[in-house]
């Protein structure tokens, strides 16, 4: 059992943090959002006033935040959490946010001699509720092997990516590369359909032959063909637009900084924008399928 503050208790932290008080851990929870943490104390929870409140003399602070504003404002400067915390606590930061915001929090954590860790997640809401979230971590090797631990208890895949902000890094990477086999993905089985091919029969063909990828193998956009697919369900999310839209803005900032020629990356982000102004932004992401269908 370990004594755990969790700031951020929306879609994503909400249930990862149901997961660590079913896991026996004691957990205080903070959210600017009063139902997010009365929702919480119901499960189990300690409610703190602030999150300076929620952190003291815990041994892990984790941190589900929207984008890395959030995430600076909450750690860095001389309000900020690591002017608090001692060497003792681990520190996770679960956020989809740039990799230069956490590296400049891995920095200043490191300084302060607090083990830091960027650990953003792969997998969504339900992944979040299951406790089969994949989290890829950038920081130390001591760090990684203490927030294994407690990982563990809301994840089944723990990667270890690099240093600060590699964590953010192998995300942007995978989102990118997510986006882009979801286009290919429907660009083929339009292509199939238009001439007369059953998209369900294509999809068996394509996974049995070298264009198989986990878009077609677990999330077909095609309608109808899987059946727990948002794509058979109007495209409920699952995985939103919005969410997509800005993964991509994120991955092609690492892309500018580093100088990286991804032009499939680029021609992905403009897809996604496009269909989230056409007012998709809160549908999944598979149903840029209506993108090639217009
Ligand atoms: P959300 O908007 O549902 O939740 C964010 C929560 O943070 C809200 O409850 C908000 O009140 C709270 N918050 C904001 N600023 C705060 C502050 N200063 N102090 C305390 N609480 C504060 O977002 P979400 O869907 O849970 O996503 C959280 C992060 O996870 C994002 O970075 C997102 O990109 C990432 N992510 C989301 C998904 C998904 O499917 N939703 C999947 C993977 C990663």
């Amino acid at each position: 059992m370990s004594l755990v503050a969790f700031i951020g208790l929306g879609n994503m932290g909400g249930p990862m943090a149901k997961n660590l008080i079913k896991a026996g851990h004691e957990v205080t929870v903070f959210d600017l959002m009063p139902a997010a943490c009365a929702d919480l104390q119901q499960s189990g929870a300690a409610v703190a006033a602030s999150a300076a409140e929620a952190v003291a003399g815990k041994e892990y602070v984790i941190s589900m935040l929207p984008a890395g504003k959030h995430v600076a404002a909450t750690y860095l400067g001389d309000d900020g959490l690591l002017a608090r915390l001692d060497s003792s606590t681990t520190v996770l930061d679960c956020s989809t946010i740039d990799a230069e915001t956490a590296r400049t929090v891995g920095e200043a954590a490191s300084a302060a001699g607090i083990g830091f860790m960027d650990s953003p997640v792969s997998g969504g809401v339900a992944a979040a509720a299951a406790g089969t979230l994949a989290f890829m971590c950038g920081g130390s090797a001591e760090a990684f092997a203490r927030a294994k631990i407690i990982l563990a208890d809301m994840g089944k895949n723990i990667f270890h990516a690099g240093p600060a902000g590699a964590g953010q890094v192998a995300k942007g990477c995978n989102n990118m590369l997510l986006a882009i086999h979801m286009i290919g993905s429907c660009e083929a089985l339009e292509m199939g359909a238009r001439n007369g091919l059953d998209p369900a029969v294509l999809s068996e063909i394509m996974l049995a032959s070298s264009g198989r990828n986990w878009s077609l193998e677990v999330y077909n956009p095609y309608p109808g063909v899987m059946e727990n697919a948002p794509a058979s369900n109007d495209y409920k999310p699952g995985f939103m637009v919005d969410l997509m839209a800005k993964d991509l803005g994120l991955a092609l900032g690492i892309a500018e900084q580093s100088g990286v020629d991804n032009r499939m990356g680029k021609l992905a982000q403009s897809l996604y924008e496009q269909h989230q102004q056409k007012g998709n932004g809160q549908r999944d992401f598979s149903s840029i399928l209506e993108q090639m269908q217009d």
